[in-house]
């Protein structure tokens, strides 16, 4: 009642913690699916927030295969998995769904009102009347170093995939991986960083070919400092490794950003008492409602008779469970179907004519 009273008086709550934030529709995943999701509900007018663990949208298709061509999105005979990702950004943009990225959603409870709460693991809540659970195979989360109290040291002195890489200007910085992206960051580093140093565990890469080539060239003429061995032990200014003959090698440096790759997992939803089978949520076929009035499950993640974890199929889903939940966002009201073709309504929301 205080909090009320000193809302009223316009002088904010006594507790520092941030209020959740309000929303009609949350949709947990980023993914093709997650991404169409937001824009069947933008259709129907239900606006919605998206929450990703991952910097950026695409999920699967821009994690595990964002280069390579893919010939099944109906309407589109060839694309790449990041294509993809583009075009449905640029499909959803009008319809201005509020994205947080980087962050897992962790908890989900049901309030005495029907409402869903819901908090990350970066602190933000939220309370929701509908719930998309988007997920796919689980959230994407970096692989991290295995030395005991290293991750106090994240955010300052070690970064895991950073997607901007300009904090790393005039730095001493050593990176550890040896795929793609740990080639890639190394590379695009000389020439800002004051000196790179690529660390991986053996003198052999799972990257591609002329990835490789142009970083033995680098190394070959100086630019870039190569080191074979393992983190030992770090204390924020200085790296020690161990080397395959067991030696003990310490590499100074300002920054140490780890690219060891990203897996999925499935984390803490297998507690939100969805009754997951074979980590999968069940679903009807007519809402793609879980056994939870409010909360839809759509793509990878769910299952069914019949189930086919195709982009397609959660395309389908995702308009059925965005349907359904008109009945709860404005209940007692008879949603008409509109045409994007020929319907003003929705080319004013599109921003279209
Ligand atoms: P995902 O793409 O997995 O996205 C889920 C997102 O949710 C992720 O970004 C993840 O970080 C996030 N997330 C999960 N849990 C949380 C949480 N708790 N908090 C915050 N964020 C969370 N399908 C086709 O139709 N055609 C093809 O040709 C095709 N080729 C493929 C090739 C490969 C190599 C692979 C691996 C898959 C392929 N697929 C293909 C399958 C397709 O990629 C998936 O069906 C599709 O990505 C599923 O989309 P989604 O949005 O459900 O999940």
């Amino acid at each position: 009642m205080e909090r009320q009273d000193r809302q009223d008086r316009g002088v904010g709550p006594l507790s520092t913690t941030p209020a959740p934030i309000e929303t009609e529709a949350l949709v947990i995943g980023a993914g093709p699916v997650g991404l169409f999701q937001a824009f069947q509900l933008g259709l129907l007018e239900i606006p919605c927030h998206i929450v990703d663990a991952l910097p950026s949208a695409g999920g699967q298709c821009v994690q595990l295969y964002g280069d390579k061509p893919i010939y099944d999105i109906p309407g589109v005979p060839a694309t790449s998995g990041r294509g993809l990702a583009e075009s449905l950004l640029q499909q959803v943009a009008p319809l201005k769904p509020q994205f947080h990225f980087e962050q897992q959603v962790a908890t989900l409870e049901r309030q005495a009102d029907q409402r869903l709460l819901l908090g990350t693991t970066a602190g933000t809540t939220f309370l929701a009347k509908t719930v998309f659970i988007a997920a796919g195979v689980g959230a994407f989360v970096a692989k991290r170093i295995a030395l005991e109290g290293i991750q106090r040291f994240e955010g300052t002195k070690l970064f895991y995939h950073p997607e901007a890489l300009e904090r790393f200007d005039g730095q001493a910085v050593v990176v550890n991986g040896g795929d793609d992206a740990a080639l890639a960051t190394a590379l695009a580093l000389i020439g800002k960083a004051r000196q790179v140093t690529l660390l991986h565990r053996r003198d052999g890469f799972q990257a591609d070919d002329a990835l490789v080539a142009r970083m033995r060239a680098l190394v070959a003429e100086g630019a870039l400092n190569f080191a074979v061995g393992q983190p030992a032990a770090f204390d924020g200014q200085v790296l020690q490794i161990t080397t395959p003959d067991a030696r003990t090698v310490t590499l100074p440096l300002d920054a140490l950003i780890a690219c060891l790759g990203i897996s999925p997992r499935l984390g803490p939803m297998a507690d939100w008492g969805l009754d997951l089978v074979r980590k999968q949520v069940p679903v009807d076929t007519e809402r793609f409602q879980t056994h939870e009035a409010g909360v839809f499950a759509v793509g990878d993640i769910n299952t069914y008779p019949g189930k086919k974890k195709l982009i397609v199929c959660g395309f389908h889903e995702a308009t059925l469970a965005a349907w359904a939940a008109t009945a709860i966002v404005f209940p007692g009201k008879a949603v008409p179907l509109q045409y994007t073709t020929t319907s003003t309504r929705l080319h004013q929301l599109l921003g279209v004519g």
